[in-house]
């Protein structure tokens, strides 16, 4: 049987190890602080703000929501970034992506003070990244890094395969991954034969965005598969055919109107890898976990703590 990487687990673990920090740093003066920008209404973004905010009212994390007008220009948005980098209660800023589309989304991100860039985009804390120094990792490669130590899976001397070179998923990996000392090829969508560069790998990455592309044949027998593809299937007939007809897939279908997948034949995976992150349960909880670790640790560095 093959090892399931619990998401689920490994957030409760973390958030629980990040509650006595929170409540140190409140016992000390105040609790960390996260203000969230969402600019417009797109429904997802709203969910995942919520998702963000509820987390920090778990741990006690002080959180703000600014919700700006989907109109608000570039020079407005800098202004409200430049109002939370001077704020001294606020230790991480999020912009949630995306931005509207007059609004020139580089410019924001550049603005956000280092020391508060939880999200680990802004160029000063890639190049932290890229040369090993500490800082704030993007949440979701920090997450699958967590996964696989929590679950003692070796890094050093693997093979690590990454499908995908997104600033916010793919090259962070690629990096943190190289730093624990893996041996780590980038893929992308121009790489000839991709499912024998995939073979390769004993740790294989999927970031694409694409429905259950990676198939049986592109994962070696007892392999480790991180599935970071979050698609929504909405056709009974694609749902049939990557789940092989499963009644509750199918029924889920019927009851929610969409059923979600990741980048991974979901049974390839199960047949093939020795250990595998589930869509949904795997990779998805730890975004907003290692988002309320980047918080905790800013606050502790300004605070003089570490
Ligand atoms: P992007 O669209 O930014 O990047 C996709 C990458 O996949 C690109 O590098 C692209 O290559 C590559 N790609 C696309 N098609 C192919 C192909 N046919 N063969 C090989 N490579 C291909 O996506 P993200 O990195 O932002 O996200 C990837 C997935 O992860 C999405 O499903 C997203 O929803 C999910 N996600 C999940 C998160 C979570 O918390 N679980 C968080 C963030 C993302 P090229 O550069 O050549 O175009």
């Amino acid at each position: 049987m093959p090892l399931i990487l619990d998401g689920n687990r490994v957030r409760d673990q973390i958030l629980s190890e990040l509650k006595p920090r929170v409540e140190a740093l409140a016992a000390g003066g105040r609790p960390p602080g996260l203000a969230v920008i969402l600019a417009g209404h797109n429904p997802a973004s709203e969910i995942y703000v919520r998702g963000k905010i509820k987390a920090c009212h778990h741990l006690g994390i002080y959180s703000e929501s600014l919700t700006l007008p989907e109109t608000i220009t570039t020079d407005e948005l800098l202004a409200a970034v430049d109002q939370l980098n001077g704020r001294g209660d606020i230790d991480g800023i999020l912009v949630q992506l995306p931005l509207p589309p007059q609004v020139d989304a580089r410019r924001i991100l550049l603005a956000v003070a280092p020391e508060k860039d939880v999200d680990g985009f802004h160029p000063c804390n890639v190049g932290r990244l890229a040369t090993g120094l500490p800082g704030p990792r993007a949440c979701t490669p920090a997450g699958i890094l967590q996964l696989l130590m929590r679950y003692g899976i070796a890094i050093a001397g693997k093979r690590a395969v990454v499908v995908g070179r997104s600033d916010i998923v793919g090259k962070p990996v690629a990096l943190l991954l190289l730093h624990e000392n893996a041996t780590v090829t980038v893929c992308h969508s121009k790489t000839p034969d991709l499912a024998a560069v995939c073979r390769e790998a004993d740790i294989l990455v999927a970031a694409i965005g694409r429905a259950a592309m990676i198939t049986g044949d592109f994962i070696r027998s007892g392999a480790t598969v991180i599935d970071v593809g979050m698609n929504r299937l909405d056709r009974r007939e694609d749902v049939a055919r990557i789940f092989r007809n499963s009644p509750e897939k199918l029924a889920a279908l019927e009851m929610r109107g969409s059923v979600l997948v990741g980048d991974v034949d979901p049974i390839a995976m199960a047949e093939k890898a020795s250990a595998y992150t589930p869509v949904p349960g795997g990779v998805g909880p730890l975004t907003i976990a290692m988002l309320m670790a980047n918080t905790v640790e800013s606050a502790e560095r300004r605070a003089g703590i570490c």
